[in-house]
């Protein structure tokens, strides 16, 4: 039978040099070779698996990759100091390696990425078309020669249109292209390499972390691409230097095991005050509403036992109305105002000037972003009835 993400990520036990049920923190910046010939084959590269410098690997940081391997079903994956250095040098390795120029990516992607992609990729001689991933015929159209990476997220960030990431990877192996997916917004909920991506991105800091209070990221793949990586000569992970810290690999890791009951809570909450929001007759946009426009979509791949996540846009009229609900929401104690998601508590913000500024105002407009657009990431902490309590004194 095939093992689920839980039962996978539970078989991953590590303890301490003690016998304490949680490992140990391995904080050494190098280590220790028996004998001088084994650290010259590592360096060369003919010896695999040992311990050299913690910027290569470090075992804390390794136990943490497992466990987030475990979870995506990848068959390993790696700590990164954020989020972005993530996505950077997934996506810059790839075209390295396959002797590539170009990226086929979503047009609705994490502001800091579209940034990434659209102002700095052309100065280092790589180029990126950007498309409506939802039309099949546009991204093929995209597809040239020099394309090696297509890279969508599998919630878009703030929109929330839900990537068909099973077409994308037909796509991909037709092309011979690299399927690089972002599941920040859905860990546990959906699962991208089931459905045929190559790799898979998480920002840490937010739902993997749960609580706002670090900065990381993870890259899940084939452990032939995680090993590219850490290569001592050609891994851009390696010579670019922005692996996790074991301290924040410590942490992530013992968070791990409780992802599940928190995903479940921003679940619950989320579409309690989603449904409530869509019977006070406000225009909401939540994966769990049947109105949702990829709603079978979403039902046919969602893992059902978690729900359908905390994330949840409201539309208002424009700008200013958008800030005045917030500030309305924040002063009667229902959210706080902040960029960010996967916090135990509500966080809210207005993406079109915040995390999606990056996008000018005419592409916003092309992929149906407005400046009304209020996004919350729903937190779990406190009653169902009071939170929809709060929140209908700010309306
Ligand atoms: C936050 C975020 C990132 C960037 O992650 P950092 O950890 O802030 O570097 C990338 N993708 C998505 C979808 C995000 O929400």
């Amino acid at each position: 039978m095939k093992k689920s993400a839980i039962s996978r990520m539970r078989d991953i036990q590590h303890f301490g040099e003690e016998g304490a049920v949680v490992p140990a923190i391995d904080v050494g910046a190098t280590s220790t070779f028996m004998n001088p010939e084994d650290m010259d084959k590592t360096f060369t590269g003919e010896l695999q698996g040992c311990y050299l410098y913690s910027r290569h690997s470090n075992p804390t940081v390794n136990i943490f990759g497992k466990k987030m391997a475990a979870m995506e079903g990848s068959e390993a994956a790696v700590g990164l100091a954020s989020g972005m250095a993530a996505i950077s040098l997934a996506v810059q390795q790839t075209l390295i390696n396959e002797n590539g120029s170009h990226v086929v990516s979503s047009q609705t992607v994490y502001g800091g990425t579209y940034a990434l992609f659209k102002n700095v990729f052309p100065k280092i001689g790589f180029r990126v078309s950007f498309v409506n991933t939802l039309n099949l015929d546009e991204v093929e159209q995209a597809i040239t020669p020099q394309t090696k990476v297509l890279y969508a997220e599998t919630l878009s960030n703030p929109l929330l249109n839900l990537t068909n990431i099973k077409k994308l990877a037909d796509l991909a192996k037709k092309y011979q292209l690299k399927l690089i997916i972002d599941n920040t917004f859905a860990p546990l909920i959906i699962f991208p390499i089931e459905h045929g991506a190559d790799v898979v991105i998480h920002s840490c800091t937010k739902y993997i972390s749960g609580s706002s209070d670090l900065i990381a990221g993870a890259i899940c793949g084939t452990s032939d691409f995680i090993n590219t990586l850490i290569d001592v000569n050609h891994g851009l992970l390696m010579l670019n230097g922005s692996i996790m810290d074991p301290k924040i690999a410590h942490e992530l890791y013992l968070r791990l095991d409780h992802l599940e009951p928190r995903m479940k809570a921003h679940s619950e909450m989320a579409l309690y005050l989603a449904k409530k929001m869509k019977e006070a007759g406000l225009k909401v946009i939540y994966p769990g509403l049947k109105d949702y426009p990829q709603y079978d979509l979403f039902e046919s791949i969602f893992d059902k036992s978690i729900g359908h996540g905390g994330l949840v846009t409201l539309e208002l009229k424009n700008a200013d109305e958008a800030k005045k609900m917030a500030q309305k929401l924040q002063d009667n104690i229902f959210g706080l105002y902040a960029v960010s998601l996967g916090f135990s508590r509500t966080l809210m913000s207005c993406s079109a000037k915040s995390t999606s500024s990056e996008i000018p105002k005419d592409e916003q407009e092309k992929m149906g972003l407005s400046e009304g657009l209020l996004r919350l990431s729903i937190g779990y902490t406190g009653d169902k009835d009071q939170m929809w309590e709060r929140f209908k004194r700010s309306l």
